[in-house]
């Protein structure tokens, strides 16, 4: 593989319980399933390490799922299995999903122990009324407990995920969240709105239309997310991720930017050499699998016009948005020429701004971002 230097987004899908607007690869499992997907797991990773030797990993992220919900041990034995077959950047960058009411001191110790240095708690409201609608296991008081003892245990780098358009949810109720989050000084604040997912218990709910926020509180929820983070130090990078100066999720920023990614574990996602490939979705044709190469195998190479929409799509979600020059150097043509007419109205109708030779979205340009981006389509 040509791959030099690449991020590790390793899935745990385990889960106490589903929420009820969740359509992530997650789910309630028995001690053997956990243990057999651990397994399986550390296997995938000594495989890929063989195979991608001399690749240096920049970021890793542990992510699901829940993986706080599992045994520590399970996460301290994949560090070091990570540790034992890649080399990685002196300065890497480890995530962790955890969920509040899921740790306690011995596991967050066993975390830091074990080389996690960045920690992202799943909060979505400070509401307990909205926490319930959610589905949510924990309450705000579990949260602002393992949120503190995450502070003792030495975790200097903290990201809350927050949630805006959650049924019953109110200017007031949002404003009172984002602000008591902000109080807590976190390094990093994820602000999604919610997303009605097919599929979903909340898709089947016939109740929920009229619980949900109306279309316009949503974008000024959006607005005050700005402004409110701002008046506490935070600055945004990307459409809903904020952070405290220098603090921006360096693992979200290579994604990004396009940097390639390897994906282990249940239906993870890879992109390796102009390769997108997935693992299996079904536990059982994951635990099944005897070589781990063989979705790169069925993988075929993205065209040159599905690079470029890929990084006009991910760049443009940056607040930096994307570099001209970056793009001549990659594509070896124009930006400029190749989407002209698109830039120009973009810009003719205040949706995209251009400057120091970075063509980025205006703020009346992210409320409308999936339009836009549609627009650099091939
Ligand atoms: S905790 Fe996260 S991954 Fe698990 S069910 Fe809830 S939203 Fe989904």
């Amino acid at each position: 593989m040509k791959t030099k230097k690449m991020e590790l987004y390793v899935h745990i899908p385990f889960c106490i319980q589903k929420c009820n607007y969740c359509d992530f690869c997650s789910f309630q499992a028995s001690k053997e399933t956990i243990d057999a997907y651990m397994k399986q797991l550390y296997r995938e990773i000594g495989f890929w390490g063989k195979r991608l030797s001399g690749t240096m990993l920049s970021s890793i992220f542990i992510g699901g799922g829940t993986p706080s919900c599992i045994d520590a041990e399970y996460i301290c034995c994949l560090c070091e299995c990570i540790k034992e077959y890649f080399a990685w950047e002196p300065k890497i960058e480890i995530t962790m999903e955890a969920n509040p009411g899921t740790v306690d001191q011995q596991k967050l110790q066993k975390y830091y122990q074990a080389g996690i240095q960045r920690l992202s708690f799943g909060l979505q409201s400070t509401k307990e009324e909205e926490l319930r609608y959610l589905g949510r296991i924990h309450t705000y008081e579990d949260f602002l407990n393992s949120y503190e003892l995450a502070r003792m245990t030495g975790f200097e780098n903290i990201n809350i995920d927050l949630m805006s358009g959650i049924p019953k949810q109110t200017m007031t109720s949002y404003e009172e969240t984002l602000r008591a989050a902000a109080s807590l000084k976190p390094e990093h604040i994820s602000a999604y709105s919610l997303i009605v997912e097919d599929g979903t218990p909340f898709a089947q709910n016939p109740k929920l239309e009229q619980d949900l926020p109306s279309e316009e509180d949503e974008v000024q929820m959006y607005a005050m997310t700005g402004e409110i983070l701002g008046e506490y130090g935070y600055e945004k990078y990307e459409i809903s991720n904020y952070s405290l100066p220098g603090k921006e999720c360096r693992h979200n920023l290579g994604y990004w930017s396009g940097i390639p990614y390897l994906g282990a574990g249940l239906n993870a996602s890879s992109y390796l050499d102009q390769k997108r490939f997935d693992n299996p979705s079904k536990m059982k044709d994951y635990l099944e699998l005897m070589t781990f190469e063989k979705p790169w195998q069925q993988a075929e190479e993205l065209s040159i016009e599905a690079q470029i929409e890929e990084f006009m799509f991910l760049g443009l979600r940056k607040t930096e948005g994307v570099s001209k020059q970056e793009f001549k150097e990659k594509f070896h043509q124009s930006l400029d020429t190749l989407y002209q007419d698109v830039i120009e109205n973009a810009i003719k109708q205040g949706w995209m701004k251009e400057k120091n030779q970075r063509l980025s979205l205006t703020e009346q340009g992210i409320l409308i971002s999936n339009q836009i981006l549609c627009e650099f389509l091939l």
